[in-house]
């Protein structure tokens, strides 16, 4: 069992970060580099109700993340998916062979995630976020260091970048034997 998993013939890329951050931009241009499949967690839970209803507090959808970890695995098991969530501590560490942390500087995120319509403490929430490193955090904590890399995403030539590198890191990647 541990070997067909192991035996995937592509990698899976893990593109966390900070809400605002540029996953889902690094994410489909990844997606179109590559040829692999972009998976938005958010749509996915919308799409197919893998929630347990709207969070006031929040103003977003309280994830079930075990209907969301069933409806992936047998996807991620044939690799070539770049899954896209401002989190991560919740997927199993053996889908991910590469977990990629978006950061931006405060101020830019904080331009970005007012023109989306973000105010009070949904946006100030976000900034403190980035501000603590939150998800790089959790990001260390829930997958070996060696595959997490953190990628600056200020500008669109960082995007250009960061696909291009990523690319490349595809393009040379062996299955494990
Ligand atoms: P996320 O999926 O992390 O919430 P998005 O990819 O939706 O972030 O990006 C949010 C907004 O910020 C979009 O309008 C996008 O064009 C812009 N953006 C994201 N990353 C960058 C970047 N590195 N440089 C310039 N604009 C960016
Ligand atoms: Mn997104």
């Amino acid at each position: 069992q541990n070997g067909s998993i192991r035996g995937r013939r592509q990698p899976n890329i893990l593109v966390t970060g900070t809400p605002g951050t540029g996953k889902t931009t690094t994410s489909s241009s990844l997606a179109e580099a590559t040829q692999f499949r972009h998976i938005c967690v958010g749509d996915l839970v919308k799409e197919k109700n893998l929630h347990d209803g709207w969070d006031i507090e929040f103003e977003c959808y309280l994830i079930n993340e075990d209907l969301v970890c069933d409806e992936l695995e047998d996807l991620m098991e044939g690799g070539g998916n770049i899954v896209d969530y401002h989190g991560c501590d919740f997927f199993p560490e053996r889908w991910f062979d590469r977990v990629v942390v978006l950061q931006t500087d405060n101020s830019v995120l904080y331009d970005r995630l007012s023109r989306r319509g973000y105010t009070g403490s949904k946006l100030t929430n976000n900034i403190e976020c980035e501000i603590f490193q939150v998800l790089l955090q959790e990001a260390k904590e829930s997958y070996p260091e060696d595959i997490v890399v953190a990628l600056k995403s200020d500008t669109i030539e960082d995007i250009t970048k960061n696909v291009e590198s990523l690319t490349d890191w595809v393009r040379s990647w062996h299955p494990a034997s």
